[in-house]
C-alpha cells in the first residue's frame, strides 16, 4: 500500500516535471508564433501597399522599399543590388 502511494507521488512529480518542460516549450513556441503573427500583418501591408518591381538587369522582382532605385526620365527603376544598378547606369552611359 505504502509502495503504491509512493509510486503515485513519484508519477505525479514526474508528471509535473514533464508538464513544466512542455509548458516551457509551448510557451516559447507561443511567443515565437505571437512574434510572427505581429510581424506578419506589417509585411502583408507592405506587400499590399508597395508594388513589386522587376530588376531590368537580372529580372528579379524587388520590393522598392528595400531595393536600390534609380530615376531616369521621370521613371524610377528598382534593382536587387548596387551591382545591378551600376550595370544599368553603365548601359545608359554606353548608349
Ligand atoms: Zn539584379
Amino acid at each position: 500500500m505504502l509502495r503504491a502511494i509512493f509510486k503515485l507521488i513519484w508519477y505525479i512529480i514526474w508528471g509535473l516535471i514533464i508538464y513544466k518542460i512542455f509548458s516551457k516549450f509551448s510557451h516559447k513556441s507561443n511567443k515565437k508564433s505571437n512574434f510572427n503573427s505581429k510581424e506578419a500583418p506589417v509585411n502583408e501591408r507592405k506587400v499590399i501597399k508597395s508594388k513589386v518591381y522587376k530588376d531590368p538587369i537580372c529580372g528579379t522582382f524587388v520590393d522598392p522599399q528595400i531595393s536600390e532605385s534609380f530615376q531616369l526620365n521621370g521613371k524610377v527603376y528598382y534593382f536587387c543590388s548596387k551591382e545591378c544598378k551600376e550595370k544599368f547606369i553603365k548601359e545608359i552611359d554606353g548608349k
